[in-house]
């Protein structure tokens, strides 16, 4: 009896304890689609460990398939190249599935589908682990097929998927380059690439942050190429482009304007760089330095093209203040965001 009433408090204590800190995450075990019956396609999307609900999981819905954002998730061993199963049945209804950590403990899946689909068409559930079975804790999503859809709705979601690396420059300890007012580098290129990050997911983008708050990507502390290469290190193996956000100093408060990098010899990355450096320029607030060489660390060990941008001198008292301005930095976003259109959708770049 005595023992009973231990085993009780002890377990009470337990769930008070998981209560009050952060629920460990669930980590995606395996995603397997299939035909469920002729006009229904079963995407399973197992996990182990945390348990998810419909608290955790959001769905979007655009002209090529959904996006599934859990919260408090890992990929796990889930990537473009393991763990991802579309049976023969409904490979004719599903182009492709992938899987991404787009910020810390946050997992997006994205389906894109052969024929449209609306929120109408899909059902979320939730099963929990089957020990008797040996099945983790699912989620299942239930999608209705529909007829193919016709070739120019397929122009409404750019984006395809495709997987944008922002790296917002700095950030933890080390605040780059502080204006005269005192605005931080490290806090213009986060607000930006947050920005610029809802802008490209809207256009179909996936986007991986480099950070999403005011972090050291690897710690405080440890040498450059350290830090440098933790941020490389966020990209995907199939990232389609890199893209590093800073702001630039001078002891001369008179210094001024814009510029884009691109490492020497990359022709891809050179594109790009000239691409962000048209968008810049078209916003007309600051003088244009130029698209230029150089041998940043981010650039020349990224696996995908990559560009480094400064956005404007935030030593320079005039663009401080723009570059602090919730506005210009919508602004600014929306220029990446042009850029990375344009990228690919001219000249077949891929
Ligand atoms: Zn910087």
């Amino acid at each position: 009896m005595l023992k009973k009433f231990l085993t009780c408090f002890s377990l009470l204590f337990v769930l008070a304890l998981a209560s009050t800190a952060q629920a460990k995450p669930a980590e995606l075990t395996g995603i397997n689609a299939y035909d469920l019956d002729r006009e229904t396609v079963r995407i399973e999307i197992s996990y182990r460990d945390g348990r998810l609900d419909t608290s955790d999981v959001s769905s979007e819905f655009s002209a090529a398939g959904m996006k599934l954002d859990l919260d408090n998730a890992l990929p796990g061993r889930v990537s473009r190249v393991s763990g991802i199963q579309i049976q023969s049945g409904a490979k004719s209804f599903i182009e492709k599935i992938s899987v991404n950590e787009t910020a810390k403990r946050h997992t997006s899946i994205r389906i894109n589908f052969k024929s449209a689909v609306s929120s109408g068409d899909a059902t979320i559930d939730f099963e929990p682990a089957n020990r008797a079975e040996k099945k983790d804790a699912r989620i299942i999503v239930d999608v209705k097929k529909s007829p193919a859809r016709d070739e120019r709705s397929t122009e409404d979601f750019s984006g395809n998927g495709r997987i944008i690396v922002l790296d917002p420059g700095h950030g933890g300890s080390d605040a780059g380059a502080i204006g005269p007012t005192g605005v931080t580098e490290k806090s213009v290129a986060l607000a930006v690439s947050l920005k610029a990050q809802r802008l490209l997911d809207a256009a179909g983008y996936q986007v991986v942050m480099t950070r999403t708050t005011d972090v050291d990507v690897a710690a405080p502390g440890v040498p450059d190429s350290t830090e440098l290469q933790a941020r490389v290190d966020k990209a995907p193996p199939n990232a389609a482009l890199f893209i590093s956000v800073h702001c630039n100093a001078f002891s001369n408060g008179k210094a001024n304007g814009m510029e884009t990098y691109h490492a020497p010899t990359a022709v891809k990355g050179a594109r790009l760089a000239r691409l962000l450096n048209e968008e810049l320029e078209r916003l007309g607030g600051l003088s244009n330095r130029g698209v230029k060489a150089a041998r940043f660390y981010v650039m020349t060990h990224s696996k995908c093209p990559a560009s480094l941008i400064e956005l404007g001198f935030i030593t320079n008292p005039r663009e401080e203040k723009l570059l602090a301005s919730e506005d210009y930095q919508q602004k600014l976003a929306q220029a990446i965001t042009n850029a990375v259109n344009r990228y690919f959708n001219q000249g077949g770049f891929d």
